[in-house]
């Protein structure tokens, strides 16, 4: 046997004038047997469940600029006053967000009329201090939203490093990064190859040691959060985890380190 299919040709044996090839009918259509118009169908799609709604992003709608006064109230930044500044507004705060001694008009974030913000303090120690500044100091996961549920878990004044689904080398030059900026003043050196350090022996005289594994690791959980992330069904899971092994291992065997020598000067003080 064989499929007809109805509207086709049926051309089983010779086309004769007896028995002449046809266009094959359903001879049976059971009942409610219907096209589906397409009115049924895009109203049966429309029953399907819905996708979640996009994430709602913080202080920016669809195509809006970011509302700058509503961040700076929640984050506590006082506006002194405020005037036009290249289509936008530029307001002048009551200090410098990095140092409460600038005062005066030093300091201003402003928004042009392209929506871009910038931040400006006059006084020479904030150089340099950018918007993204700003933000990162009062808003320190805004780069991963998927961290801000754990703000409670986290030291709000140290950056934060993702141990897990990562490569060694990423995680130790992102570690040796924050450690060679948090060396100030500095605890960390380098002297004959070697990571070392000053202590002091039990006669109270200043020594130089070699960093092992348990002191770099000491020095890693002082200086940044170590967390795990791993996403649970729709949920992202935050987990606080001791500095890795494996990257203070990897640290130590490294043998170049951005790290100040060590001179003899420096224990005779
Ligand atoms: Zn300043």
């Amino acid at each position: 046997s064989y499929l007809k299919l109805p509207g086709t040709l049926t051309r089983k044996g010779d086309n004769t004038a007896n028995r002449p090839h046809r266009i094959a009918r359903l001879l049976e259509v059971p009942d409610g047997f219907a096209v589906a118009r397409r009115e049924v169908l895009e109203a049966l799609a429309a029953q399907a469940p819905a996708k979640p709604p996009p994430p709602q992003r913080t202080y920016r709608g669809r195509g809006q600029p970011f509302d700058l006064a509503a961040w700076m109230q929640e984050h506590g930044i006082e506006v002194k006053s405020s005037d036009p500044y290249q289509g936008g507004t530029r307001y002048i705060l009551k200090q410098c967000v990095f140092n409460e001694d600038h005062t005066g008009t030093s300091a201003a974030i402003f928004q042009g009329a392209d929506g871009r913000i910038g931040y400006k303090c006059q006084h020479a120690e904030c150089v340099g201090k950018t918007w993204t500044d700003v933000r990162e100091l009062k808003e320190p996961a805004y780069r991963r939203p998927d961290l801000r549920e754990a703000q409670e878990i986290l030291d709000q004044a140290l950056p934060t490093i993702q141990v897990n689904n990562r490569q060694l080398r990423d995680v130790t030059s992102e570690v040796l990064e924050i450690l060679e900026k948090a060396n100030r003043p500095e605890f960390l050196f380098v002297r004959a190859g070697g990571l070392t350090r000053i202590a002091l022996n039990e006669e109270g005289y200043p020594i130089i040691e070699l960093v092992n594994e348990s002191a770099l690791r000491g020095y890693m959980t002082r200086t940044a959060n170590f967390i795990k992330v791993q996403k649970k069904k729709e949920e992202t899971v935050v987990t606080a985890v001791p500095p890795p092994l494996d990257v203070a291992r990897d640290i130590l065997t490294l043998g170049q380190w951005s790290l100040p020598p060590l001179q003899e000067g420096r224990i005779q003080a």
